[in-house]
């Protein structure tokens, strides 16, 4: 199953998939990665299933994505800085580039995970996005699931993949 993962530069996006794949955390910036994507294999009930989690090469700054990114994807995680008001506001941009490029059959019943990261920064005391807010554009954007995460300490990563997994399980296979 092919997950994407995608949202402002800097929010956490490799930090997330490297904390989730890797049960590692390295606070330096890393612009790019070698591979195209991850894998990781995940039992969900009594399937067993492998989770190929595509992050991007740090492009999404200064152009766009490609095709090939997001052919076949099964689940679009998003990903928002909790600290930052302006990844907050550009899921917006980053839900409608995904449908225009990806191009669903089931534009309104795909499935998108939104998740809110680095909830550890300043414990907490540098957060402008609240729970509440962020829960309320998912509710209105047909209600998509909503998970607060620290890459760093390890909170909450292994849910929200978990979701993720369930989510893109539950997408309906299209043929290609
Ligand atoms: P990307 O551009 O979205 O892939 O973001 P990165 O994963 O490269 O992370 C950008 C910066 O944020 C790096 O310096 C990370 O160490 C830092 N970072 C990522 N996740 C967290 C987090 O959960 N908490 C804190 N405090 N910093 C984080
Ligand atoms: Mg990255």
């Amino acid at each position: 199953m092919k997950v994407i993962i995608l949202g402002d530069s800097g929010v956490g996006k490799t930090s997330l998939m490297n904390q989730y794949v890797h049960k590692k955390f390295s606070p330096q910036y890393k612009a790019t990665i070698g591979a195209d994507f991850l894998s990781k294999e995940i039992q969900i009930d009594d399937k067993l299933v492998t989770l190929q989690i595509w992050d991007t090469a740090g492009q999404e700054r200064f152009q766009s994505l490609g095709v090939a990114f997001y052919r076949g994807a099964d689940c679009c995680v998003i990903v928002y800085d909790v600290n930052n008001n302006k990844s907050f506001d550009n899921l917006d941009h980053w839900k409608d580039e995904f449908l225009v490029q990806a191009a669903p059959r089931n534009k309104e019943s795909f499935p998108f995970v939104v998740v809110g990261n680095k909830i550890d920064q300043d414990n907490g005391e540098s957060r402008v996005v609240s729970e509440y807010k962020a829960r309320r554009w998912c509710a209105v954007n047909g209600n998509i699931p909503h998970f607060e995460t620290s890459a760093k300490e390890d909170i909450n990563v292994d849910a929200a993949f978990m979701n993720v997994a369930k989510n893109a399980l539950s997408n309906e296979p299209v043929d290609e």
